[in-house]
């Protein structure tokens, strides 16, 4: 079941990508980290294709954003980005998803791998209290630290990058939950950045740790949690990394040491 709801803003970053927030349904509950279905009300010319959207606001918001690829001939996305604030796009009812907090085991440092658009998930979960739990507020400590890496090819790309490095921390109630605790790690592949290397070399090099001064040259399965989102190949190279470092994979049903999100995207890896 679809509900049309209203776009109430549009930001473009850069030709094939694109943030929009849309409505809140009524009584629609999710938890940060989880996906949803979208989809574009039918119109001449128009065949509908719903298409899966990891939530970028958490899971208290007023508001549900995402971020999108324009996919070159996409049969959503050739479509999804002309919307304007006043539209409607279709939103599915049933919110789901491994990306969440009960498939992970308690540690003390989380670490949040995504390339490309997945980026999209940790958004959400690095911008939700009950990742990090604050003892004012009542809530348990979940995590310490959360390391959000964000891989791309070109800087550009680094969506939301103001915003991790300065304006999170300006946030009323996060900015203080999230100081001193949450670090944003970006890389780039195809061209000159302060850092540059595919996320999974400089992770089986050691040099992530190493840049977080960190007296340690892999994850370790006693304290380190992982969840990861990006490409199918890049999604497996993380997945034997986490193994190779002691990590065993987790489920909503069987929480586990580090999660991962089998279907996202199947595209070249950046
Ligand atoms: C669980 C899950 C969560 C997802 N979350 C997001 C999200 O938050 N944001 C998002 O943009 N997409 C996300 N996707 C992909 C999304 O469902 C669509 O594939 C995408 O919106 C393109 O739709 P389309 O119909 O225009 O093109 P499609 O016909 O679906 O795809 C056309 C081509 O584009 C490639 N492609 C599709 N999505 C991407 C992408 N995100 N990055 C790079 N290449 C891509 C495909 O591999 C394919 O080759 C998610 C997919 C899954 C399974």
């Amino acid at each position: 079941m679809f509900s049309a709801q209203i776009v109430l803003g549009v930001k473009h970053w850069t030709p094939e990508l694109f943030s929009f927030s849309l409505s809140r349904p009524d009584g629609f509950k999710f938890q940060s980290g989880q996906f949803v279905m979208l989809n574009l009300p039918e119109r001449d010319g128009y065949q509908p294709k719903p298409r899966a959207y990891s939530i970028i606001s958490p899971n208290y918001a007023d508001e549900l954003e995402f971020l999108s690829i324009v996919a070159p001939d996409g049969q959503l996305t050739t479509h999804l980005k002309d919307i304007v604030p006043g539209d409607h796009v279709l939103v599915g009812s049933k919110p789901t998803g491994t990306l969440v907090h009960s498939a992970l085991l308690p540690g003390r440092n989380l670490y949040l791998i995504g390339t490309g658009t997945g980026i999209a998930p940790w958004m959400s979960i690095a911008r939700d209290i009950h990742t990090y739990g604050d003892e004012d507020l009542g809530i348990d400590r979940k995590f310490d630290t959360v390391t959000l890496c964000h891989g791309v090819r070109h800087a550009r790309e680094l969506v939301f990058r103001d915003y991790l490095e300065q304006g999170i921390f300006a946030e009323e109630l996060l900015g203080d939950v999230v100081r001193g605790r949450l670090r944003y790690y970006p890389s780039v592949t195809r061209e000159a950045f302060v850092r540059n290397g595919r996320v999974t070399d400089l992770i089986t090099s050691g040099q992530l740790f190493r840049d977080l001064g960190l007296d340690q040259t892999q994850f370790d399965p006693a304290t380190d949690r992982v969840m990861i989102c990006g490409n199918i190949p890049v999604n497996h190279a993380m997945k034997d990394i986490c193994v190779a470092h002691g990590l065993h994979e987790g489920s909503t049903h069987r929480p586990g040491t580090f999660v991962m999100e089998r279907a996202f995207v199947d595209h070249a890896t950046p």
